[in-house]
């Protein structure tokens, strides 16, 4: 089939937008790609091939391209599927979004000559999810396998896999936890910070770090009080695991307005 027909075709779906190149300059909030990639002869794209008389089956591609493989592995929420490096705005003026948009470019282009991940922390809203969903899109083009959890679902999960009788969680939730060569950790030390919650928050980020395996964390926590109320990251998740992260990973400070109101403006 041609080019032109699988464009035409119902189950062509193609990104709006360009993926980052790994020769792309540093952002500076302008430029936008508008050439559209090449998809699947099979499948355009959709992941699933249509058999004459038959039905629909997984495409081929889906095993062939490992890329693809590992981006449904990574468990990437749906609301963050779109969420890339060329679709990440930062406010106009705003100097730790620019900032915080470099680092992750950084990281994924110089990956695997990486050695601490990165801390994004800020107020709700800042971005700090679809920078670290961004980087593992980068990283998973690479063929890197990458695995995504919010923190409060991973912790979640472990405790419904609890055996009462072993008395041990399931390895299989834990396993890929520890062995994923990136890892993204969402909003960590939103969970109300039990003797439990801190206990396992420490197995699983400590198993990371004795294997200086690459985390990225989010957080809606600071480092500083801005109010004598606030409660500060370390007060979340203890002095030893602030520690550890300080190791871990540049923390990377992002300011400015919740963008879903700048959403909200929009039309419906
Ligand atoms: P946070 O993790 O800091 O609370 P999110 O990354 O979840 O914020 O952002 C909320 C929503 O706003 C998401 O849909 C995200 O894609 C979008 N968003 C946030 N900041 C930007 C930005 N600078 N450019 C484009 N989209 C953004």
């Amino acid at each position: 089939m041609s080019s032109e027909k699988a464009k035409n075709h119902p189950l062509f779906a193609v990104p709006e937008k360009e993926p980052a190149r790994d020769d792309a300059p540093l952002f500076d909030g302008t430029a936008q790609a508008t050439e559209e990639p090449s998809a699947c002869p099979r499948c355009y794209g959709s992941g699933m091939e249509v058999v004459p008389g038959k039905g629909a089956r997984r495409c081929l591609c889906k095993d062939l391209n490992p890329g693809a493989k590992f981006l449904e592995r990574a468990r990437i929420p749906r609301r963050y599927d779109a969420c890339a490096l060329n679709n990440y705005y930062p406010a106009q003026g705003n100097g730790s979004q620019l900032r915080a948009f470099n680092f992750a470019f950084r990281l994924v282009q110089k990956y695997p000559i990486v050695d601490r991940g990165l801390l994004f922390m800020g107020t709700v809203g800042v971005g700090k999810t679809h920078l670290s969903v961004a980087i593992l899109r980068g990283l998973l083009e690479k063929g890197v396998p990458c695995l995504f959890y919010e923190f409060g679902s991973l912790l979640k999960e472990i405790q419904d896999s609890y055996n009462p009788i072993s008395k041990t969680s399931e390895l299989g939730v834990l396993a890929p936890v520890y062995q994923a060569e990136v890892l993204v950790l969402d909003e960590l030390g939103a969970s109300k910070p039990t003797d439990w919650v801190r206990e396992t928050m420490m197995n699983i980020i400590g198993m990371r770090y004795n294997e200086k395996k690459l985390t990225i964390f989010t957080t809606n926590y600071l480092d500083a009080r801005r109010a004598p109320t606030d409660e500060t990251l370390e007060d979340r998740v203890g002095v030893r695991l602030r520690s550890r992260l300080y190791e871990m990973c540049k923390t990377v400070q992002l300011d400015g307005e919740d963008y879903r109101r700048r959403l909200d403006a929009q039309q419906i």
